[in-house]
């Protein structure tokens, strides 16, 4: 990234500079510093405050402080036959005496000698004797050595053993001396206008003269990650618009008038609007790539279902790949329903459900044209279809862009619709799908009633259980979900399911409960559900397979148990599921978490419905890939940048990043 033509100084092995051997060399990989780059780019952990050194008389107890002083004397004592041991040092400024200890860590007395020079950070745990046990310290080298470390803010960074504190910051300032001038600014072609120059923000990410500057410093250089982030993702945009002619899939409305004739209800403003845009793209001189945003039960699907109808209006085929089976099974069974009256084929195909040849008979010939529905099997060699016009992702974070891109090769640049419900801050947004358009469907079909979310602990299991049977006997129906344990259908989780089932079925007597997990077979599944909507079973027992998706609207309660173990936006995505009848929903976020950070956090949820805020609460508190799934983590882990907060350096890189590669 360093500059465009030159190689650079800074390529370097680190091994140039003076005190680093082969040994050495070795133990900086550890941290991955090779170059003179690498370690000129080693964030500091944190910065610590030396400007103020105080006096060891104004030390107070339990208040932070660091002081400098020589060591005075120094010692292991030994008991208990030699099995604890205490190593204690004592410093001496001429204001007072420090004793500085160290339980059960006798090797400690190598690294220190009396006549040291040592400074000492930490909190007096008694004032008789004055003692830090288990301060930081750093032997004070004398003479000009003593400026880097002394009377400055000063980094702190990440180690490995057998590297030193006070060595590797000798050695940045070493690096930064001979070889901090030969920092480029890298695309200097576009000035990173308000920003300081990199070579400044690399001498300032470790020597800062204020936190501030050091803060400054973190956006240069964050700037310049997100810009060669976004760089990629902008040529990519530049080729399709040069090299792909879209296929004109805008359509005649010859089926979606009759189909929006025959839907049992009429089309929100917010589902008009962002058809409006959809149209526009699907006639336009490019192929489509866009992003739909909708909360959960916003009504992407019927938008969906409206795009596909332009397309095979205009002779194409249409895809959507769905997350799970019991997603794509839901649309197969919705999409049948709202096109085999318009005599359109609907081909369902997942890993269990692979259709025959002669239902695939679109290949080749020349037939009408249809709309397969399936999951990840849809990127497996099986499926080749001709004419390919339209391809829709639901539930886009939980795949990754690799397979978004194996999916849309399989056209000849066939128009892309991504389909998410969780709210994707903007900042994630303009990184993770920074090649895509984004339209947001921000307003919900009308008679839709609110959830009231409460967090509830273990222990008022009996009044929760209470609620929901009254519920029941008002004729509603209730899901019960319990996590899933890691990836997923292990045994254990399974076995736990299966636990609460039995629990619960006692507990609920005489409602009818039933139990779905990711170990059941296809067809039993479909059965569930199928109980589950007619209302046969009152009750779902289920692990988070439920998340996407599934709608049946007389289910207004759901329990989830270990709340605290979801994410924020999951949880939101979850009691989405409840949100489709007129009738009031309640979702009760039952937790055994003994800490106040753990339910504060679900309480996020009671506070507020806004699936964004909610996003962008899970996104500071866990970062970005707990919160799109593995899938999207490894596109998403910055070294300076945060994701967080930094929406305004985002732009600015994209900005950049545009420019650059119009060649500006
Ligand atoms: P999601 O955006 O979560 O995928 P769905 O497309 O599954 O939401 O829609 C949720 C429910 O709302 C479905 O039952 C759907 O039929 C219904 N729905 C969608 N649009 C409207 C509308 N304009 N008016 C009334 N109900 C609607
Ligand atoms: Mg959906």
């Amino acid at each position: 990234m360093e500059s465009e033509s030159q190689v650079s100084l800074l390529e370097m092995p680190i091994t140039v500079l003076r005190g680093v051997g082969s040994e050495r060399a070795a133990l900086l990989a550890r941290l991955g510093i090779r170059s003179v780059a690498d370690l000129l780019l080693h964030r500091p952990r944190r910065h610590e405050d030396r400007r103020v050194i105080s006096r060891i008389s104004e030390l107070r107890l339990h208040y932070p402080g660091s002081v400098a002083g020589k060591i005075v004397a120094q010692g292991v004592k030994t008991w208990k036959r030699k099995t604890r041991s205490v190593f204690e040092m004592i410093v001496e400024d001429g204001t007072g005496r420090l004793h500085c200890r160290w339980w059960d860590m006798p090797y400690m007395e190598q690294y220190f000698h009396v006549g040291d020079t040592v400074l000492v950070y930490g909190k007096p745990s008694s004032m008789r004797p004055l003692a830090i046990d288990h301060p930081e310290t750093e032997v004070i080298e004398q003479g000009e050595e003593a400026s880097i470390h002394i009377g400055r803010i000063v980094p702190v960074y990440p180690l490995t053993e057998g590297v030193t504190q006070r060595w590797l910051r000798s050695l940045v300032w070493q690096a930064l001396e001979r070889f901090g001038h030969e920092v480029v600014e890298p695309w200097s072609k576009i000035p990173a206008t308000g920003y300081m120059s990199r070579a400044e923000a690399i001498r300032r990410l470790h020597f800062p003269e204020s936190f501030e500057e050091a803060e400054s410093a973190r956006q240069r250089l964050a700037l310049d990650e997100f810009t060669s982030f976004q760089i990629p993702l902008q040529r990519r945009r530049q080729n399709l618009e040069l090299h792909a002619r879209a296929l004109p899939c805008g359509g005649d409305n010859h089926l979606i008038r009759p189909f929006l004739k025959l839907l049992e209800f009429k089309l929100t403003e917010a589902q008009t609007r962002v058809l409006r845009e959809l149209r526009h793209d699907m006639s336009g001189p490019h192929p489509m790539r866009r992003l739909l945003q909708g909360d959960v039960g916003s009504g992407k699907t019927v938008v969906a279902a409206c795009v596909a109808l332009m397309a095979i209006e205009s002779g194409y085929n249409v895809a959507i790949m769905a997350p799970t089976e019991i997603l794509a099974e839901q649309h197969a069974h919705n999409f049948t329903k709202w096109f085999s009256p318009l005599g359109i084929p609907v081909v369902l195909m997942t890993g269990s459900h692979k259709p025959g040849l002669d239902s695939k008979n679109g290949q080749g010939r020349n037939t009408a044209p249809m709309l397969y529905v399936g999951t990840h099997a849809l990127i497996g060699p099986a499926f080749a279809p001709d004419n390919l016009g339209l391809v829709i992702i639901d539930e886009q974070h939980k795949f990754g862009v690799a397979q978004r891109e194996q999916l849309v090769r399989k056209g000849s640049y066939p128009h892309l619709l991504v389909m998410t419900a969780t709210p994707i801050p903007r900042t994630l947004g303009l990184t993770v799908y920074g090649d895509l358009d984004v339209s947001v469907i921000d307003a919900e079909p009308p008679g839709r009633g609110k959830v009231r979310t409460f967090v509830r602990s273990r222990g008022s299991m009996s009044k929760v259980w209470d609620f929901v049977i009254g519920k029941l006997n008002e004729g509603r129906q209730a899901y019960v979900v319990c996590p899933r344990i890691e990836n997923g259908d292990t045994a254990d989780g399974i076995a736990a399911v299966m636990r609460e089932f039995e629990l619960v079925q006692r507990t609920l007597i005489p409602h009818r409960v039933g139990v779905l997990h990711g170990r059941l077979g296809t067809s039993e599944k479909q059965a569930v559900m199928d109980q589950f909507r007619s209302g046969t079973l009152k009750v779902l027992v289920t692990t988070s397979v439920i998340e996407v998706g599934v709608d049946v609207a007389n289910a207004t309660v759901m329990v989830i148990e270990n709340a605290e173990m979801f994410g924020l936006a999951q949880l939101h995505q979850l009691r989405g599921r409840i949100r489709r009848s007129p009738h009031e929903a309640y979702c009760i976020l039952l937790t055994s978490a003994e800490t106040k950070e753990a339910r504060d956090r679900l309480r996020v949820l009671e506070e507020t419905s806004d699936g964004f805020r909610v996003a962008e609460e899970d996104l500071r508190l866990r970062g970005p890939g707990e919160m799109l799934g593995t899938a999207q983590s490894g596109t998403a882990s910055f070294k300076f940048g945060d994701l967080a907060r930094d929406l305004r350096i985002i732009q600015d890189a994209r900005v950049r990043a545009a420019r650059l590669v119009r060649g500006e």
